[in-house]
């Protein structure tokens, strides 16, 4: 069965909004395989955000990701990467629609960074490089 990397970014765990995502990552049907809270050193973050390293948002990504706990979670079920990405809607939050995590629950606060609640890994590939990367 697939399984895939959430993340409750910082912004998520500070507003209170973990039992809110964990439901409606419940609701849908997902399983919960894992969870644990993290304070993400600079070397993982490094290496989950590769793909975004000389990007003008990465040093402010980096900053916001370490500004507070973390909530990492392995989910299982068919199709769960796309699941999850469509239950967390697009990633500028005052687009996403309506029904998704971003869409209900996040907003453009005027900073540098698109804090926008949850990271979903985007492919069986990256499924796999980053739950070895916050799992082990
Ligand atoms: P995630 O990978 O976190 O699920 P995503 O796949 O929708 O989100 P990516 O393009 O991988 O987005 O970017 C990673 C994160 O970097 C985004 O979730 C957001 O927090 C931030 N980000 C991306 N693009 C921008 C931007 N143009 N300006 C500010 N922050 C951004």
């Amino acid at each position: 069965v697939e399984e895939t990397l959430v993340l409750i970014k910082p912004d998520g765990v500070a507003r209170n909004l973990t039992g809110e995502i964990l439901r409606r990552i419940e609701a849908k049907g997902y399983q919960l395989v894992d969870i644990k809270l993290v304070e993400p050193s600079l070397e993982l973050l490094a290496a989950h955000y590769e793909e975004h390293q000389g990007k003008p948002f990465y040093e402010p990504l980096v900053e916001f990701m370490q500004s507070g706990p973390v909530v990492a979670i392995r989910i299982a079920g068919n199709r769960v990467i796309e699941g999850f990405r469509s239950l967390a809607g697009t990633t500028d939050p005052t687009g996403a629609a309506p029904g998704t995590i971003r869409g209900d629950l996040g907003r453009d606060w005027g900073l540098k960074v698109q804090q926008n609640l949850v990271h979903g890994s985007d492919s069986p590939e990256s499924a796999q490089r980053e739950l070895g990367l916050w799992f082990g």
